[in-house]
């Protein structure tokens, strides 16, 4: 049977160069990088060097660049790191409702340290309106946490334009890029931000190893306490494995960006016209400002639970919502706070692409798509009673 992933979203696999790279330093250069021996130093040279090809990808100085364990730690480092800095000027903290839960429930926990939580809403193309971010700033706000694209429908927030407004507000501003790294152009200068958190394992390098960019100057209080590595801001001794790897990703998606966006989008735009042509699909998301490779679409009549199954019978590999709440019977928290009914929401289906896949894997999803649909309605109470 022919298989197809599409869920890219939820991660990537390696990529044979990145392996190819990493593969020396787990025998051959396996010293730890604060030993000072000849084992030590060459663990060290790969740290320093993989940092600096990170700072070059992203636009900062190499100083900026932490690493971490993934996307996750990196928007909790930011997030709690920042409310412990900056208690003394206040505790109130803005965010979105269609944010990663590694933010929404960092948020919610500082809600529980006494902190206040302004959730924006979004418009029904799944973006934050900045009216609505400057209105949020009070005097004590101080941070600000908004991600550059949404994991599951795809849309790129106007994180430039709430940058600017934060700054002259001298409020602290922290992105979630882990959906835009490696995929579409990123410069933390240009977006003009004081933390971004990237992942590996989302553009094709290993899991359990990310960055923190924190600009030069951000009051930022570590969560952990031991080794002096990264700086104090995430002790313990460095994953140099998935360094090296992270940043030979990063360089590799970063030379290749245009071709691979390209690629990617000619893909998208096919899939999401053959899908809304079947009756009563809608795509969800905005219709341009959104990632290359996300496709996310409502089936009327339909759970997309089923239709995850069902694909899945036939080799499709896709999701509904996010990795971390499918599983869990709750609808999108994204897509219901675009408008969707629950209805909506729980007919919905997230396609995400990447570099491996092929005009024939979009062929061979929209030739199976149709019988599917048909069949899971014809069992549907609510499509039988319409
Ligand atoms: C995948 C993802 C994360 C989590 O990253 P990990 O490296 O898996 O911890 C955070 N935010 C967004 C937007 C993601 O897509």
């Amino acid at each position: 049977m022919r298989k197809v992933y599409l869920d890219h979203a939820a991660t990537t696999p390696v990529h044979p160069e990145v392996i190819a790279a990493m593969l020396p330093y787990f025998h051959n250069y396996f010293g730890n990088p604060s030993s000072v021996h000849s084992f030590g130093r060459d663990s060290r040279k790969a740290v320093d060097e993989a940092r600096e090809k990170v700072a070059k990808a992203i636009g900062a100085d190499p100083r900026e660049v932490f690493f971490t364990s993934g996307g996750t730690e990196s928007d909790n480092i930011a997030i709690q790191g920042v409310a412990l800095a900056r208690k003394q000027n206040g505790r109130h903290i803005i965010t979105s409702k269609i944010e990663h839960h590694a933010t929404l429930d960092t948020c919610h926990f500082l809600e529980s340290q006494g902190y206040e939580v302004t959730y924006l809403p979004v418009d029904e193309n799944g973006l934050v309106r900045v009216t609505d971010f400057e209105a949020a700033l009070r005097p004590d706000t101080i941070l600000a946490s908004i991600m550059h694209a949404n994991n599951e429908m795809g849309a790129i927030q106007p994180i430039k334009e709430m940058a600017a407004i934060a700054r002259a507000k001298k409020v602290t501003f922290h992105t979630d890029a882990v959906q835009t790294v490696g995929s579409i152009p990123v410069d933390v200068k240009e977006l003009g931000v004081d933390m971004l958190s990237l992942s590996a394992h989302k553009f094709y390098g290993p899991k359990g190893i990310g960055v923190l960019y924190i600009k030069k100057g951000t009051r930022v209080k570590p969560l952990y306490h031991g080794g002096s590595q990264e700086r104090k801001y995430r002790p313990g001794t460095e994953n140099h494995v998935g360094i090296v790897g992270l940043a030979k990703a990063l360089e590799l998606a970063t030379e290749s960006l245009k071709s691979r966006q390209a690629h990617i989008q000619v893909l998208r735009d096919k899939l999401i016209a053959g899908l809304v042509a079947l009756p009563e699909v809608e795509l969800n998301g905005h219709p341009t400002q959104r990632l290359p490779g996300n496709v996310n679409v409502s089936v009327r009549y339909v759970e997309g639970e089923s239709l995850i199954l069902s694909l899945d019978m036939q080799g499709v590999a896709v999701s509904s919502g996010s990795a971390c709440t499918s599983g869990s019977l709750e609808p999108s928290h994204v897509l219901l706070a675009m408008g969707l009914t629950h209805e909506q929401a729980h007919g919905s289906l997230r396609l995400t692409l990447g570099i491996d896949n092929t005009q024939e894997d979009v062929d061979y999803v929209l030739s199976v798509m149709p019988g599917i649909v048909e069949r899971l309605r014809q069992m549907s109470p609510l499509y039988n009673k319409r």
